[in-house]
């Protein structure tokens, strides 16, 4: 009988346990992809980039005598309805790690037991199972260093090669097109303006990594903290997010390279750990996607309201503080922002501005093609001060001397600020053609005063630390 081979944040087909242990069974594989909730609510930048990544995935699945299945439902349903057309016996998927995932999956789990149904879970998608890596004393890192440290060592298995062919069943069930799914719908900007930015599908995300290991990654400690330097990063994430390369190729990439010599390949090796240190926080915590992570947090005078100015400011790139702006302006055209600008915008939101890290991580989710649920979350609340960071009250990043370290020369934000330049870049320019026309600014009006500037806003968190006793 088939196996109904479940696709989600996997979407590749080298280096995949599942695949690999159903194209192994010896009967026919049925990969599904289906449009559920956690698909509709997606916001609109991720699920644009999601639709990219399965064309591509259709077109990687024909070449090898397989059809990728799209249904829209519920996971259940969907399922159960396959299984019924095809006689399916039983189901196999790569395991997340995030709740709104593994509550889905746990439900789906027990009810096709229930049914007979076998369903099978892998590994895959982390290198370091969140269930598999604990302290001394038996209990889960909150600290990031001490995780590092004891995984570091760790045999991390070879990637597994991708199945010379994968069995087809002798008929295939219907599908919808994903024309049809209308992934980018409410992204306005995904064609004209994002789309040149974004690199698609397995076989062109293991030509980044090849690139970044084969130079970039010998200067990456240093080149990794300045934002206009586009290549000093690998720029995976987009690819890793969904699964189109696997952590464990990254490993072994920026491994074979510190093995030759290349001492920076041992930061990017640090830097994967820290997505499965995001894994390990969301499925050991799971409320630090949705709630403070440290729970005396809740009394933090953060203002809530979406309509406040501070907040219209700070999405449009119009804050008056050049870093942030800059920053906000790469995300919205590029769908990405450099970790250096996600940390100056994240903490001039959440301290200079007092505003809710929850109003920037809902943004970040739709804006960026890069979007992760754990790696966001635990980005915004280690930022904001409310997460898993060991000294975060005076961690207050100030944007204009960040500025003069890391973007020495104003290259970052002559590329994104157009106004009151004679001559702007054309992503500059671009910011100006992407953003929808009821936001009402144009490249020709004045550069904004700071609406809170660096030192006034330091001394805003810092008091409002104080008043709250942390
Ligand atoms: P590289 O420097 O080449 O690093 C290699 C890989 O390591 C990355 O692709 C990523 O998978 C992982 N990585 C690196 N830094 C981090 C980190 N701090 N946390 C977790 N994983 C990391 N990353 C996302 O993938 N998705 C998000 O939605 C996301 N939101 C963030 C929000 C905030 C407020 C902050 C401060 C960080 C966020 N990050 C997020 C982490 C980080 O900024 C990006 O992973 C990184 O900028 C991606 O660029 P790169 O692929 O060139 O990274």
């Amino acid at each position: 009988t088939p196996i109904l081979l479940w696709l989600r944040r996997d979407l590749r087909l080298v280096d995949h346990p599942a695949l690999v242990a159903a194209c192994e069974a010896g009967a026919p594989v049925i990969p599904v992809f289906i449009h559920d909730q956690q698909v509709s609510q997606l916001g609109a930048a991720p699920k644009w980039r999601l639709g990219l990544s399965l064309a591509q995935l259709e077109q990687d699945l024909r070449a090898k005598g397989s059809q990728l299945i799209l249904r829209r439902g519920t996971a259940q349903q969907v399922l159960e309805d396959l299984i019924a057309e095809t006689g399916a016996g039983s189901v196999y998927w790569s395991r997340l790690y995030d709740p709104a995932a593994i509550e889905r999956d746990t439900q789906v789990k027990s009810a096709l037991k229930a049914r007979g149904i076998t369903a099978r879970s892998f590994g895959g998608h982390v290198m370091f199972e969140p269930m598999s890596v604990e302290t001394k004393t038996g209990g889960f890192y909150k600290v990031f260093t001490p995780m590092w440290k004891s995984v570091r060592t760790r045999d991390v298995p070879q990637p597994l090669a991708e199945p010379a062919k994968i069995p087809a069943p002798e008929a295939w069930p219907a599908s919808d097109a994903l024309d049809s799914w209308a992934m980018g719908a409410a992204m306005q900007r995904g064609a004209d303006v994002v789309l040149p930015y974004t690199t698609v599908g397995q076989a062109k995300a293991l030509e980044r990594l090849h690139a970044f290991c084969d130079g970039p990654i010998g200067g990456y400690t240093a080149n990794r903290d300045l934002p206009w330097k586009r290549h000093g990063t690998s720029r995976l994430s987009e690819n890793l997010a969904l699964g189109e390369i696997s952590p464990t190729q990254c490993w072994h990439a920026g491994k074979g390279k510190l093995d030759q010599g290349v001492s920076d390949a041992e930061v990017f090796l640090k830097e994967l750990v820290w997505r499965e240190f995001a894994y390990h926080l969301a499925f050991h915590t799971p409320r630090i996607v949705s709630d403070n992570w440290k729970e005396d947090w809740d009394a933090f005078p953060w203002n809530t309201d979406e309509t406040d100015a501070r907040v219209i400011a700070w999405k449009q790139g119009r804050t008056g503080i050049q870093f942030v702006d800059a920053a906000m302006r790469e995300m919205y055209v590029t769908g990405t922002m450099h970790n250096r600008g996600r940390m100056i915008v994240a903490s001039y939101l959440t301290k200079h501005l007092m505003c809710h890290w929850k109003i920037g991580m809902n943004w970040f989710a739709d804006c960026l093609i890069d979007w992760d649920p754990a790696s966001n979350a635990m980005g915004w609340q280690w930022s904001s001060g409310s997460g898993p960071d060991a000294t975060p009250y005076f961690r207050v990043f100030n944007p204009v001397t960040q500025l003069d370290k890391f973007d020495k020369h104003r290259s970052y934000v002559s590329t994104w600020l157009a106004e009151g330049r004679s001559n702007p870049a054309p992503e500059a320019l671009a910011y100006f053609e992407a953003i929808p026309k009821k936001w009402s600014i144009a490249a020709t009006d004045t550069y904004p005063q700071p609406i809170v500037n660096a030192a006034d806003g330091r001394q805003i968190a810092l008091d409002a630390y104080s008043n709250r006793g942390f």
